[in-house]
């Protein structure tokens, strides 16, 4: 949590006073739990918002200028809400430029605002700053105009920036549970009707660390590219097989995949299933939390690891050796990589206990072998974004 006297005290040394509506914001960034590479392929996810947020704070403004300050990165930039068009540099101001372009698409009349903000979210690790971005300046915005937005209808419009005007073709799993998190829940989110539903996980005895391997994720487009093909494929081959109600890889249970696997080409059988195996582990995974059977939902996310490297060949050497050393403590009930893979973080589920004697390992083991110090984070499920102050 951010020191809010201390933000005011940056704000008024950047900004004259405007004498307008003035507020401080936040929104989280998330891990997933399990449901990896399953979100094209209309399946399933179950995400939580973590401790690690951006806070911004915001005042609003006669005009139809905004004047934003990053306090991380220590660069300012200013645009008018008349001339939204994506930056070719400074490109972090086109989330922003995105959302404040989709409100007003939407119909929401917006006037200008000075705005800064501050991050503890890592940038690009797979634990979502982007949608954290968007969601905070969503909801400074709305709130420094008297709006009312839904937290559904918020996301949809945090997501529409990320794709039309970032141009980044992401589904809708970030900006949910940025804006629909909530303290002690994971939320499930069917990616083909975007139902969700929260999920508890409340059992103190347990927690969800995350280690960043601070790899980059490297590959990442051109592999991601490679296996939504790989996963169309498929889809066709069992829409010819099993008509057409197969509209993706959702739609195939195990027994159909088994049946008709051996004809497929080994590559394309090995991606599908991955996708058809991770969605049933995150339907048994929801079982598993309901009943508190921690073991049982550390053991999914094994499986869903081995399924990530093996099958769909997403995973590298540095998060298969976070995943190995962190099976080999005590007190670990299950660990594999989170995001899109090739770098960024992996999840880990541990006895509160032992986590302590976790980090001290892992830490040692890790920069032993890759001569990087990973970033080792502890939290619980967290509420999403939220007002923090209006004044
Ligand atoms: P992830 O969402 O997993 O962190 P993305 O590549 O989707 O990774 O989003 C990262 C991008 O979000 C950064 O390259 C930057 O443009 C923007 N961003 C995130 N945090 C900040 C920040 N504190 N300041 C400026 N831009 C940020
Ligand atoms: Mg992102």
């Amino acid at each position: 949590m951010q020191d809010l006297n201390k933000l005011w005290k940056i704000f008024k040394d950047k900004f004259t006073d405007t004498g307008l509506a003035k507020g401080a914001f936040s929104a989280p960034g998330r891990v997933n739990l399990i449901g990896e590479h399953t979100d094209y392929n209309d399946g399933f996810v179950l995400p939580m918002a973590i401790e690690k947020e951006i806070v911004m704070l915001g005042q609003s403004r006669n005009d139809r200028l905004v004047q934003v300050y990053d306090l991380v990165y220590k660069t300012k930039i200013e645009f008018s809400l008349d001339n939204l068009i994506p930056l070719k540099k400074d490109t972090w101001a086109n989330y922003l430029m995105g959302v404040m372009d989709e409100m007003q698409k939407a119909g929401y009349s917006l006037q200008g605002a000075n705005l800064i903000f501050i991050s503890n979210i890592p940038k690009g690790a797979g634990l979502s700053s982007s949608a954290a971005l968007e969601v905070v300046t969503a909801l400074t915005m709305a709130k420094l105009n008297l709006l009312e937005i839904e937290p559904v209808e918020m996301a949809h419009l945090c997501r529409r920036a990320e794709n039309n005007f970032v141009g980044v073709a992401c589904g809708i799993m970030d900006q949910y549970v940025s804006c629909l998190g909530q303290k002690k829940y994971a939320l499930f989110i069917d990616c083909r009707s975007n139902d969700y539903e929260l999920i508890p996980f409340k059992n103190h005895d347990y927690q969800i660390v995350i280690c960043n391997s601070k790899i980059q994720r490297g590959l990442i487009n051109s592999e991601y590219n490679k296996r939504r093909e790989q996963c169309k494929k498929a889809t066709e081959f069992f829409a010819h097989k099993l008509g057409h109600k197969i509209q993706a890889l959702r739609d195939i249970t195990i027994d159909e995949y088994k049946k008709y696997q051996a004809q497929l080409p080994e590559i394309i059988a090995r991606r599908a299933r991955h996708v058809i195996s991770e969605n049933y582990r995150v339907q048994a995974g929801i079982q598993a939390l309901r009943e508190e059977n921690y073991s049982a939902f550390g053991q999914l996310m094994i499986e869903s690891h081995q399924s990530l490297k093996d099958d769909y060949e997403v995973s590298c050497t540095e998060l298969d050796l976070l995943v190995d050393l962190a099976l080999k403590q005590e007190g670990v009930l299950g660990a594999r990589m989170t995001g899109a893979g090739f770098g960024g973080c992996t999840v880990n589920l541990i006895e509160k206990n032992y986590i302590s004697a976790f980090k001290k390992s892992i830490i040692n083991e890790y920069k032993k072998i890759t001569g990087i110090i990973p970033d080792i984070y502890v939290t619980p499920p967290v509420e999403g974004a939220k007002v923090l102050e209006l004044r």
